[in-house]
């Protein structure tokens, strides 16, 4: 598969949309981040994918992962990848360096991470994982657990899996059934059965970290039961040398519709030992700063996925012919026309750029709230972050998975067979809707937790900051527009939902879409304003244009169909189910 890293896109966010430099600069811990140095990391990035990482992917969905009795060997080509992932650093990029992280701000790792869930989603998932585990460990870790993990976990010599789901316990943890017992020595033993478990088990690292919840004996019920523990598969020695085999297996391979080259195991924990994560019954929130940083990652595999299926259809757009223009024939010459000719296929194609160009500014956006937040006193920022969060992990692997298909879909028959690797796009961007707590459950978030808990207030004051920023005609009224709509939605919402239990479930995913659509509407309006005077920037302005004039009028509908003066999802007996 050939992919080509959006470098110069990369560039004009970072420094001429969001002036990374002038932030950073009043950061301390960014201090030595140059604009020379991020143009060399990202210029790095887009190699190391585009050579190295890209050239895996479809060998890797061909070849899938095998299980034989508790091993489970990955593709083959994804040995010497991660290999060399590893090595050259890029699994510690925004880790903390006194761990053997680099230090960089999430807000350039995002768009690092981006390049490799475009390039390859299956093997990236080894690594984000593994980003993940170090997080939660950095987060909840006594000293000498962060001594212990974090340098082999950022060096990749180690990797993360995170284990929550059971059979029966999905969305709702708080049912889970894991047991772990108080061993003398302080440390504890596990046991019961965690399925889908991604990296559980693999061949690619020497040693693979769980962190695992499980329930004390006498912890009380639901959520608020659960606790947190380190579950490595060989227990490591004080210098962090290999000791014993622990008592856990993969029991099997998930057979999936995508994502084939990562393995997906269940685990059988057969009185495993365990150590302690943070405080005993509050796991669940210990992992959450884990799910945290992975939805903002499983939102970027959406808009990778987005990427390079827009790549791939924009290339294949241009040399397929077929049929005529509708002003006579472009290109007399040969048998037909290019597909460019035909109006529906540009709109499929500019509908994927739209989203996934401010996709990307929006990640950034996201990812800079992460950075302020970590690094400074900006309480706004933290709030900004928490609110974000859910619609960059839903609105991002939406946008990409619809992107995925329509770019299926430019290809015609094509798109259907193997041969092109677009099919093997969109059946990898999929999982990004499900995993890391469904679109659905993302939503609802949104919605209740994150905006009627506060009367809407964060999520007004939003609205005002980003009112706030001067925007150029024509896009100034239809986004003045665009935020009244937000407002006054949000205000029904306030209003109605205490009379209405169900109101908030049942438009909660209207909600989100309006919400995206209506930031996406002021990141197009900001980067048509300042957009250079050249190809790039009249490209920036016309694909601005069209997501005006096609997608944001779609909140419009949102509103009509989320402010109803009767609900009626919930008319139905369940028996006419
Ligand atoms: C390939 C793959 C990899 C995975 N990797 C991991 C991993 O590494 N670690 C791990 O622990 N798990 C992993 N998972 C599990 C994944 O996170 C869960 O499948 C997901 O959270 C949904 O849980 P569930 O499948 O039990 O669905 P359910 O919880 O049964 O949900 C079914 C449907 O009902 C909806 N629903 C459920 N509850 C509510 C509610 N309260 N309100 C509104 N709607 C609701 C959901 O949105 C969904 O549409 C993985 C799954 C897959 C398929």
């Amino acid at each position: 598969m050939q992919y080509v890293a959006p470098e110069k896109d990369a560039q004009f966010l970072m420094f001429d949309l969001f002036r990374a430099q002038e932030i950073w600069s009043g950061i301390p811990a960014f201090g030595d981040f140059s604009q020379d140095l991020v143009e060399a990391v990202i210029a790095e990035g887009a190699k190391i994918n585009g050579q190295v990482v890209a050239p895996t992917n479809a060998i890797g969905d061909l070849q899938g992962c095998t299980w034989n009795s508790g091993q489970v060997t990955t593709p083959e080509a994804f040995k010497g990848a991660f290999t060399q992932i590893a090595q050259g650093g890029w699994l510690g990029l925004a880790g903390n360096p006194e761990f053997g992280g680099q230090g960089m701000p999430k807000m350039l790792a995002s768009l690092i991470e981006e390049m490799f869930w475009a390039a390859n989603t299956s093997l990236y998932l080894y690594g984000t994982l593994t980003i993940g585990a170090c997080v939660c460990i950095e987060a909840h870790g006594t000293p000498q657990q962060k001594a212990l993990y974090l340098p082999k976990l950022y060096s990749g010599q180690w990797t993360g899996a995170m284990a929550l789901t059971e059979s029966h316990a999905g969305t709702d943890l708080g049912i889970m059934r894991s047991k772990a017992t108080p061993h003398a020595d302080g440390s504890y033993r596990i046991s019961g059965t965690k399925i889908f478990i991604t990296s559980g088990e693999h061949d690619l690292a020497e040693n693979i970290v769980h962190l695992t919840l499980a329930k004390l004996p006498d912890a009380p019920a639901g959520t608020k039961g659960i606790s947190l523990f380190i579950v490595p598969k060989f227990l490591p020695n004080e210098d962090a040398s290999l000791g014993s085999r622990n008592a856990w297996a993969s029991g099997s391979l998930e057979h999936k519709m995508g994502i084939r080259g990562s393995a997906t195991s269940v685990i059988n924990y057969d009185g495993a030992t365990a150590y302690l994560l943070g405080e005993e019954n509050q796991g669940l929130a210990a992992m959450f700063s884990m799910m945290n940083y992975e939805r903002l990652s499983v939102g970027l595999q959406g808009l990778g996925a987005g990427e390079v299926a827009y790549q791939l259809s924009s290339r294949y757009a241009k040399d397929r012919l077929q049929g005529r223009s509708a002003q006579g024939a472009e290109n007399p010459n040969a048998a037909a026309d290019s597909l460019l000719v035909h109006p529906d296929v540009r709109r499929m194609l500019l509908t994927q750029r739209a989203y996934n160009e401010a996709g990307r500014a929006f990640a950034l956006f996201v990812g800079l709230q992460l950075d302020l937040a970590k690094y400074t006193d900006d309480e706004q920022a933290q709030a900004l972050s928490e609110l974000l969060t859910p619609v960059a992990k839903a609105f991002l692997t939406d946008k990409g998975f619809e992107g995925a298909v329509m770019a299926q879909q430019v290809f015609g028959g094509h798109g259907y067979v193997h041969e092109w690797g677009i099919e093997q796009i969109v059946r990898d961007a999929r999982i990004g809707q499900i995993y890391e707590g469904t679109n659905g459950v993302q939503a609802l978030d949104l919605i209740s937790r994150k905006t009627l808990r506060d009367g809407g207030q964060t999520l007004y004051a939003f609205i005002d900051r980003m009112a706030a920023d001067p925007i150029a005609a024509p896009f100034d009224e239809a986004l003045t527009a665009a935020f009244e709509r937000l407002r006054r939605v949000t205000g029904y919402l306030v209003d109605h939902s205490p009379d209405d239990v169900h109101l908030a479930g049942s438009v909660s995913t209207e909600f989100l879409e309006l919400v995206g659509h209506t930031i996406y509407g002021w990141l197009w309006a900001r980067m048509a304003t300042i957009a250079p005077a050249d190809d790039f920037g009249q490209s920036k302005r016309v694909t601005a244009e069209f997501f005006f004039a096609r997608l944001l009028p779609k909140t419009l509908g949102f509103e009509a169909s989320i402010c109803q003066s009767t609900n009626t999802v919930m008319a139905l007996p369940a028996d006419r189910f």
